[in-house]
């Protein structure tokens, strides 16, 4: 019993997606989101190429900016972080996302 909830509670999450708050593109998905204690919502892949990456100097120093590919949010910035599968972290503004949670048909 406890066995076959977990797995329905899999396949939710594994539905739900974070979207931009400024247009509704899908951006990521909650399975890549993971805690880093910055406050800031983190992941470390994104969907498809909805988030586009732009390269800044600040200040000297090299940073990766990313925006919402379709309405050029500012969503957050890219880091390294060799925690993460991919060896980046997403780290992203909590206002720039939106958690929608796809309904069982
Ligand atoms: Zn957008």
């Amino acid at each position: 019993m406890f066995r076959h909830r977990g797995k329905v509670r899999e396949a939710q999450q594994e539905q739900d997606v974070y979207t931009c708050s400024g247009c509704g593109q899908v951006l990521f998905r909650a399975k890549y989101k993971f805690e880093v204690g910055s406050g800031f919502p983190s992941f470390w892949q994104q969907v498809g190429e909805n988030v586009a990456h732009c390269p800044l100097d600040t200040y000297g120093r090299q940073r990766v900016q990313l925006l919402c590919s379709r309405c050029r949010q500012h969503l957050g910035h890219l880091f390294d972080d060799s925690r993460t599968p991919t060896g980046v972290r997403y780290c992203i503004n909590a206002t720039s996302i939106t958690l929608d949670l796809e309904q069982p048909t």
